[in-house]
């Protein structure tokens, strides 16, 4: 094999090897050595856009990852093969056969993030960045990423000019900002240059002339600060080096924006670095304090970021003093540890070589441990290894076809995704695409997948759905869809129902229906009015068994019912005139004592549809009880008292105290929204009581209703407030 390559190649492989022998402690030569060759029959006889063959791009690419990023053999040999996937006859499995799975498993990682990004217009750059991270679980891909991103930039001139502008503001709005999170100071600020030289040239052209015009002046002036400093320091025995160092091209380019101000205007173009050999952090204060000896500094620039680092880990004192002829030159000063981990942030241990293993990490805990690493040079884990970043692997990031991006939680399903974009999608959704591919409904969806909902006028939500979707909002949307579906066939059916009955004169209670319907195994008035409206029952021959019972059981009373009947009867004479008056109403039927006075449990407050029962009291009044009514099952009661049975008759037009309980957060206006649910339904409050506690709060309405079903969808009402937790009948 070696016979095949010629000389560039060859002393391209030695190049590779000469930087990983210097720049990496333990690595496997031949495993770089078979990449390379892989690398090289991959893409033999392909050319880049300059020109060039194509081999030289990943080459390339592996010595900045030698260069800026040293990590590892392993992202060496991944360096190399990183566009094999994706741009040669090569597979995954080829890979693995060649160099193992944590190189084929790196080289996937990037072919899937730069598949997502074709032709993808960045619109929501930080759902972008998001999303890139939540499709990494190797550090190294996404390092990797950026040494790739970095050669683009650097022969960005080979492509045509709106390929250009496209991946520079990719660059601008994606890679640098990831770079920056990373704490990859130095990959940012070229990215940054890069992209700005691209996306805006002539800007980038003036400033960069300004600058190098400046430039003589300036390491004149700053040298006048250097040195001095640097002695001073010296003598004081600290071993440091300190630099001079201009605000980089785009940073200047974004201060001119933010401030509306020209070039000449910007007066911290200048500052100095000071990077000291040590390992006490109060060495950095020191330094400080004879600086300012000579220099008067300028106490409200004074930054602390070593007491507490940046967000991405970055450290330093950053400060300003007043330099020679009264300018304000920015200082910063920081450890040589400090000063790597700014410049290769995360990559800046693999300088110390400790490794340590962790699952599952945050960029912030990765980041974390590195900088302990950092301060521990001893520490001998293995780092690298093993290590699983978690990066918003909770979230996915989904297109709609137009390209708008979706957040939705990890597991979430085209149903999700539907009720995320419109209602009427969700509940409307027949079917749904994936990336162009016809899938399941219940499929779980994946960081990057573009899906297109079909839908139809004709379809209606599933209770099906709710098995497998994870969001909130549809699973709430599904339920109201579904519990709407119920109402409007409940309704319809009892419009049947009603129009078949008139014309026989017959008045059926809810509980008669049931007796006829219990053998097709409808158990609720509910049931048989949809099952109706569905088609699923025929009306005609539930209403034929009625007539065929009559026939069987002429309504005869019993002679023992009929003395009973007399008893009560004579009993309810001597009741008080309202309650006769009530007996005389025929809201119900009362089994075998037509004529009986009767009244309604204060208990449970029955209204019409509620299964009932009754009680004859000692006084001869027959009390109305809720079947489930707590009071039912009290056993002195059952002995005590005779029970009756009690059905409604139809058509009852009284209104019905009846009483919810709503249990809710305790958030202003909330008892506004319910009494204005209340009144928009037409219903009178009698009575409304709250207690608020903990942040919870307890309400008690009394409301006149007509009947169940009337109260039943006031409650389905009341639920659906913000912030109500369960609305119940009041029963106690
Ligand atoms: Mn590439």
């Amino acid at each position: 094999m070696l016979a095949q390559i010629n000389k560039d190649q060859y002393e391209k492989l030695n190049d590779i090897l000469r930087l990983a022998r210097a720049n990496l402690k333990n690595f496997d030569e031949s495993l770089i050595q078979r990449a390379f060759f892989m690398c090289y029959r991959a893409h033999e006889g392909e050319k880049r856009a300059s020109g060039e063959p194509f081999f030289h791009h990943p080459v390339e690419v592996a010595r900045i990852m030698l260069t800026e990023l040293p990590l590892d053999g392993v992202s060496v040999a991944a360096a190399l093969l990183h566009d094999v996937i994706e741009d040669s006859e090569y597979t995954y499995e080829d890979l693995v056969a060649e160099l193992g799975s944590e190189v084929a498993d790196i080289v996937e990682g990037l072919t899937k993030i730069s598949g997502i990004m074709i032709n993808r217009e960045i619109t929501q750059a930080e759902g972008f960045r998001k999303m890139l991270l939540s499709m990494v679980k190797d550090i190294r891909v996404i390092l990797l990423k950026f040494c790739d991103r970095l050669h683009n930039m650097r022969t960005l001139d080979a492509l045509p000019e709106h390929r250009r502008l496209k991946i520079a503001l990719e660059t601008r709005d994606i890679y640098a900002p990831l770079a920056h999170r990373f704490g990859l100071g130095k990959m940012k600020v070229e990215l940054e240059n890069l992209a700005f030289k691209y996306i805006d040239p002539e800007m980038f052209e003036l400033i960069q002339q300004k600058v190098r015009l400046s430039r003589g002046e300036r390491i004149a002036y700053l040298d006048k600060m250097i040195v001095p400093i640097k002695d001073d320091l010296e003598k004081q025995g600290f071993k440091l080096q300190v630099q001079g160092r201009a605000k980089h091209l785009f940073s200047i380019y974004n201060k001119m924006r933010a401030k509306n101000k020209r070039f000449e205007d910007i007066h911290d173009l200048y500052g100095i670095r000071i990077i000291i050999d040590t390992e006490r952090i109060s060495d950095c204060f020191a330094a400080y304090g004879f600086i300012t000896q000579k220099f008067p500094p300028l106490p409200q620039h004074f930054k602390d970021y070593i007491s507490i680092p940046k967000h991405n880990g970055y450290q330093s004192l950053h400060s300003a003093v007043l330099g020679p002829r009264g300018r304000v030159v920015e200082v910063q000063i920081r450890t040589r540890r400090m000063h790597e981990f700014a410049e290769f942030g995360v990559a800046a241990h693999w300088r110390y070589k400790e490794k340590v293993s962790r699952d599952d990490a945050t960029i912030d805990t990765f980041l974390r441990w590195a900088r302990e690493l950092i301060n521990d040079a001893d520490s001998a884990a293995s780092f690298m290894e093993g290590f699983k970043l978690n990066l918003y692997h909770d979230e996915i990031y989904i297109f709609t076809p137009k390209g708008d991006m979706k957040t939705l939680p990890a597991g979430a399903t085209p149903i999700d995704f539907a009720y995320a974009i419109h209602t009427e999608i969700g509940n409307g959704c027949i079917g749904a695409k994936v990336n162009g591919k016809i899938v399941r409904l219940n499929s779980e969806l994946r960081s990057g997948d573009r899906v297109e909902i079909i839908t139809s006028k004709n379809q209606k939500p599933k209770a099906d759905w709710l098995k497998f979707v994870v969001t909130h909002r549809a699973r709430l949307k599904i339920r109201s869809a579904i519990n709407e579906e119920r109402r409007r066939q409940i309704e319809q059916g009892r419009n049947i129902w009603d129009k078949m009955v008139s014309g026989t004169k017959k008045l059926l209670s809810d509980n008669d229906i049931i007796r006829q319907v219990r053998k097709y195994g409808i158990k609720t008035p509910a049931d048989f009015f949809s099952a109706l409206a569905n088609q699923q029952i025929d009306g005609e021959k539930v209403l034929k068994s009625f007539v065929e019972e009559n026939r069987q059981q002429p309504e005869i009373l019993p002679s023992d019912r009929v003395a009973e009947y007399d008893e009560y009867a004579e009993a309810a004479r001597q009741l008080p005139e309202e309650d006769k008056k009530r007996g005389k109403r025929d809201e119900v039927t009362i089994q075998g004592l037509p004529n009986i006075a009767y009244s309604y449990a204060k208990c449970c407050k029955p209204v019409p549809g509620d299964d009932i029962i009754g009680f004859v009291t000692k006084e001869g009044v027959v009390k109305i009880h809720r079947k489930n009514c707590v009071n039912v099952t009290n056993e002195s009661l059952l002995k005590s008292e005779r029970v009756v049975s009690v059905s409604w008759n139809r058509k009852v037009e009284t209104q019905f105290l009846a009483g919810i309980k709503v249990i809710g957060e305790d958030r202003i206006g909330i008892t506004n929204q319910i009494t204005g649910v209340i009144s928009r339904f037409d219903t009178d409050i009698r009575s409304m009581s709250l207690n608020a506690r903990d942040g919870m709060f307890i309400g008690t309405v009394m409301i006149y209703v007509r009947n169940i079903s009337k109260l039943q969808s006031l409650m389905d009402k009341i639920r659906k407030v913000q912030g109500v937790f369960s609305v119940e009948r009041l029963s106690n």
